[in-house]
């Protein structure tokens, strides 16, 4: 299909728009056209272009306006109410196309503005300015008297109503301020609509800049504890026991910066912070108020249950806000879970939680912004948003929900919400186990002693990649704690990297045997070891995988400095699971045979399939399913494993069969 000229020029400016954070995070903001299109019939009409509800400006294509004949919308106007349910239908039932996406919520407001083009965003200077008490007043000393200040109202038919009314009063008007929630701009093209975006937002930010109040800082008693101590107590305080005794985990993004930091030193740090949030929108991700870790016991140990009684706290609270206005909408009958998705830290920083790392994310943008926003509102005065029940309106607003659902799965992955590290990942098994985590969900952590192709690994599969040695017990430390960092704890370990080494047993040097033993034994158990130690904080179990190998049980000639490391790991599987168990924390391994990695190349096979005098097919099909055995196949088994809660200390062998080597 031809794009027309002026949705090629509106798709321009909305993705303008959406890539400037200051602007619009998150599917927020929205933009329209009023043009004349054909239907199928071919008769020329007058339609709105408009943005599709809870897609990306930033990301933005001409696919994502559905055009909307102007006829049954504007005919709305002789309405005095109109439920958002026949809102919904009458907007979708305008469409040219019964298929293009469902038009933004509020697609009304844009169809009763006259200006052809109109664009909205949630600007943080604006949001600063109409977020106060004086909010209107200030917003007229500051853009003049040819912009409209409308009064909050919910986005929708009452919004289209209300701004029709005002706008229409004041046919010179280049913008639109709906206060406590963002602004529109008008013009007859994308760039006049979008060049007085940028002036009304220079406007603002002039004004912010010219507040001369600090925010009061406060005196803490005392430091908080270190944050990869808080960060697996609060992932553990979120994460819930199903029926079946599994458990329902979050995953964190953490957040640290000077704003962030004055933030979260102000004396009224709880006033400010639990008041509201800079634009309803934010809510569905963000719920109403933050967490906020403000007083912490010293004595780790009491650390887990003083966050804990805050998040069950948390908890109450907010089920009681959801009593207090359940009766305002219907969509309460399945009413949202009452964790928080926002947590704050005064002397750290800031945590998004979610369900995924993309949901993490999307929490902790919205803090960062509310931290801009509501930090400028109280140094130009006294940050006053919309009502809690406001944001109660929009939190539980079935088109809202909509939103947040689109983003989820259908059927949740079977590893959502656990964070997975994977180790020699950068290729072979732990490349392949690296995907195959991350593809059930996992949030992975890759590494690998380079640490460029841990971070290709990572990148194709949407992790991180760190540059580890495991055989340095620092290097595993730093490592630990930048997973913490980046995803607040660690529920699953594969600890696979590891190296041949051969020689006689009868000859061979102790060097050779000592460098085995560090990266084939010792490695595994710094990687436990530390890992363990966040299991504990979180309690919520956790799943230990080793790497052994056929070496472990059935020793090849000339292979002892290979075999006997991974002996003794195979027994470090038995004695983790035997001293662990009681904190839920299983171990298993997968013994693997002849599969062609790093650790078995090409050149190797070649040589051992000369030696036996067969092809390197036969040879790597030596075995009693007559089936080469892949990468593929024992990251599967590594899954299979993480996906049996009830299995520990068990040993999976992955080797096509081989009963010289099948364990007794
Ligand atoms: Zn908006």
């Amino acid at each position: 299909m031809k794009i027309p000229q002026d949705l090629k020029q509106l798709v321009a400016a909305s993705r303008a728009l959406g890539s400037d954070p200051k602007l619009v995070l998150h599917g927020g903001g929205n933009s329209s056209l009023k043009a004349r299109a054909r239907d199928v019939a071919g008769r020329t009409l007058d339609v709105l272009y408009v943005k599709g509800s809870g897609r990306d400006l930033a990301e933005v294509e001409a696919r994502d306006f559905p055009a909307l004949r102007m006829g049954p919308l504007v005919a709305l106007k002789v309405l005095d109410t109109l439920s958002d349910a026949d809102m919904v239908r009458t907007l979708n039932a305008a469409r040219l196309d019964s298929e293009a996406p469902t038009p933004s919520v509020e697609t009304l407001l844009h169809a009763f503005l006259p200006a052809k083009y109109v664009l909205h965003t949630h600007a943080d200077a604006v949001l600063a300015l109409t977020n106060q008490p004086n909010g209107a007043a200030l917003c007229r000393a500051v853009f003049g008297p040819d912009v409209v200040v409308a009064p909050y109202a919910m986005s929708g038919f009452a919004l289209a109503k209300t701004a029709d009314r005002l706008v229409g009063k004041q046919p010179d008007a280049w913008a639109l301020i709906v206060r406590q929630h963002g602004i529109f701009t008008f013009g007859r093209t994308a760039k006049e609509a979008h060049d007085r975006m940028n002036r009304a937002v220079a406007m603002a930010e002039l004004r912010v800049r010219a507040a001369g109040k600090k925010i009061k800082s406060a005196r803490r008693k005392s430091a908080a504890p270190p944050l990869d101590e808080i960060a697996p107590s609060l992932r553990g305080a979120v994460a819930t026991r199903a029926p079946d005794g599994s458990w329902n985990r979050m995953v964190t993004d953490f957040r640290s910066s000077a704003a962030i930091s004055a933030y979260l030193d102000g004396a009224d740090l709880r006033r400010y912070a639990s008041a509201g949030l800079a634009t309803p929108d934010h809510v569905i991700w963000t719920k109403p108020k933050p967490l906020i870790l403000d007083s912490m016991p010293a004595d780790p140990a009491a650390l887990p249950g003083s966050i804990r009684a805050s998040v069950a706290a948390f908890a109450e609270d907010y089920r009681a806000y959801v009593a207090r206005h359940a009766s305002r909408r219907a969509e309460v009958a399945k009413p949202l879970d009452a964790l928080p998705r926002v947590a704050l830290v005064p002397g750290h920083g800031l945590f998004g939680l979610g369900r995924t790392s993309r949901e993490a994310k999307i929490a902790a943008d919205l803090a960062e912004a509310n931290v801009g926003v509501i930090g400028a509102a109280e140094r130009i005065g006294k940050f006053a948003p919309v009502s809690e029940g406001d944001l109660f309106d929009i939190e539980y607003w079935g088109p809202e929900q909509a939103k947040r659902d689109r983003g989820a799965a259908r059927s949740l992955p079977p590893l959502q919400g656990q964070i997975a590290v994977v180790t020699g990942a950068a290729s072979g098994i732990g490349a392949a186990t690296a995907k195959m985590f991350a593809d059930a969900g996992a949030a992975v952590a890759v590494l690998d002693r380079e640490r460029s192709g841990a971070e290709a690994v990572a990148q194709t599969i949407g992790g991180i990649g760190l540059g580890c040695d495991v055989t340095d017990r620092r290097a595993v430390q730093r490592a630990m704690a930048e997973i913490v960092r980046r995803f607040g704890g660690v529920d699953i370990v594969v600890s696979n990297a590891g190296a041949a080494w051969q020689g006689e047993i009868g000859t061979v040097s102790d060097d050779i045997l000592r460098k085995s033993f560090e990266l084939n034994f010792f490695a595994h158990q710094s990687m436990a070891q530390e890992a363990v130690a966040v299991m504990r904080r979180q309690g919520t179990g956790g799943c230990l995988l080793f790497n052994t190998s056929k070496q472990a049980v059935n020793p090849g000639s000339n292979f002892g400095p290979y075999g006997l490391p991974k002996a003794a790991t195979l027994f470090l599987v038995r004695q983790y699971a035997l001293d662990h168990g009681k904190d839920g924390i299983r171990a298993n391994a997968v013994n693997a045979d002849r599969v062609r990695t790093g650790l078995l190349t090409d050149s190797m096979i070649k040589q051992r399939a000369n030696a036996r005098k067969v092809s390197e097919d036969t040879y790597m099909r030596g075995n009693l399913l007559g089936e080469e055995v892949t990468a593929d196949d024992v990251a599967r088994a590594f899954l299979h494993l993480a996906l049996s809660p009830k299995t520990t200390a068990a040993v999976l062998t992955v080797d096509g069969g081989n009963i010289e080597a099948a364990l007794r």
